[in-house]
């Protein structure tokens, strides 16, 4: 037996129990149908656990990010991916932190009741990937409009959102003093913007994940649909990303155990060589050795989001929550596909479409060497190198 994770146990168990109603084969046949979990992320929305940061003030359930991350972790625990909703879970946060009173007063309430989904928000593009600084997509004041043209890369759950948070440029690059600056953030209408001046064209992947490319041609927003002020959107961007990581963070760890869980139990029955093949050192070690990683990843995420939650800086430990867990549960997978045999293979088992979804998070949001990159230069000070 592992050791039970004994804290948070009441949203363990709800989490558990909800999932028990979406066992392997429902996120299987997803997976094979190239689908989307909507009954899952409506069950999720109903018992309110996808409003759970949303202040009770709006309708959510004023929790904390740790809270947050441990439902996060529960449901990849579970065998399920939270990857189709977990925006949900953040985007709001910009809305939350740098909205007006009208906007928050007109949307959030009706996120958290799960009449609107907030599923998306579209930063990275095709020509800038990680130098988000230099980003193309423009947004013109026209009058009481905004004018958007550009065009975005992997943006995920667009067909499933009603809103999107889009970060475009109102200033040039040239003309600003830091290359951070005159960048803005905008809630786009999804309904109203696709056929209108936006256009989506799904990307077929290797994780079921539901992302586009957009392209934008003149599309019109109301000017009220800006957040914040005009010029600061990359700040705002980056606000809400240290609760992104953390998030991941927990995704990653429900990942690990639940590899962890898939491949003790299945070598301790694997007989080959006359004995289960669990009872081989060789076999054993690389388990242990991830599900060590796992603990400790999971005691940074907790230390990044008690950190968040006191209102601290927490970009270090977020970061490094992020990059804990990613590896952990990149390891712990690599050990449970390898002790499968050629059973990790087969789809059945559920370990190949695990695999493939938890490999996501050594490139998003955020790259390992990213990550790597913000320790050295904002931790260990050294010189910036690009
Ligand atoms: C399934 C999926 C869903 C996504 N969803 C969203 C979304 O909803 N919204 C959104 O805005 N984006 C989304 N993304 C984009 C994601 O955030 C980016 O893919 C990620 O940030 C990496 O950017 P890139 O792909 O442009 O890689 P690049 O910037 O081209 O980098 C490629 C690789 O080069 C390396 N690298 C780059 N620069 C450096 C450096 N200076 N030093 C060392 N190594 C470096 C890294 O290893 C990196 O992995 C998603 C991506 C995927 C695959």
């Amino acid at each position: 037996m592992h050791i039970e994770n004994d804290s948070y146990q009441d949203i363990r168990d709800a989490i558990r129990d909800l999932c028990s109603q979406f066992p392997a084969d429902y996120f299987r046949r997803i997976d094979e149908e190239r689908g989307y979990p909507e009954q899952f992320v409506d069950a999720l929305t109903r018992a309110g656990w996808l409003a759970a940061l949303i202040p009770q003030e709006y309708g959510g359930s004023g929790l904390g990010l740790t809270e947050a991350s441990v439902v996060m972790e529960e449901i990849n625990r579970c065998g399920g991916n939270s990857g189709a909703c977990h925006g949900q879970m953040y985007n709001m946060g910009t809305l939350l932190r740098h909205g007006s009173d009208e906007q928050k007063n007109r949307y959030l309430p009706r996120i958290a009741s799960g009449d609107l989904r907030l599923q998306s928000m579209g930063v990275t593009e095709p020509t800038t990937g990680t130098d988000t600084t230099s980003i193309k997509t423009t947004a013109q004041r026209n009058g009481d409009r905004y004018v958007i043209n550009g065009q975005k890369v992997w943006i995920s759950r667009v067909q499933h959102s009603d809103l999107m948070i889009l970060l475009a440029r109102t200033t040039p690059l040239a003309e600003v003093g830091r290359k951070s600056e005159g960048m803005s953030i905008f809630l786009v209408d999804l309904h109203e913007a696709i056929g209108h001046g936006m256009t989506v064209q799904p990307i077929r992947n290797m994780v079921n994940h539901e992302t586009n490319e957009l392209f934008f041609d003149n599309l019109e927003i109301p000017a009220e649909n800006l957040i914040g002020e005009e010029g600061k959107g990359f700040r705002y961007i980056l606000d809400g990303l240290n609760a992104e990581r953390a998030l991941i963070a927990a995704e990653c760890i429900g990942d690990g155990y639940w590899f962890v869980d898939k491949v003790t139990e299945y070598t301790k029955q694997r007989v080959v060589f006359g004995r289960p093949i669990g009872q081989n050192q060789g076999v054993q070690f690389p388990i242990a050795r991830a599900f060590v990683n796992i603990e400790a990843a999971s005691l940074m995420r907790y230390k990044a989001c008690e950190r968040f939650d006191a209102r601290q800086p927490c970009g270090a430990q977020a970061n490094m929550a992020k990059l804990l867990a990613a590896d952990a549960s990149w390891e712990a997978a690599n050990a449970c596909l390898q002790f499968h045999g050629g059973f990790g293979f087969a789809a059945e088992y559920d370990v190949e479409r695990k695999f493939r979804e938890t490999r996501l998070y050594q490139v998003a949001p955020i790259s390992t060497n990213l990550i790597l990159s913000y320790v050295a230069e904002h931790i260990l000070e050294f010189p910036r190198s690009f």
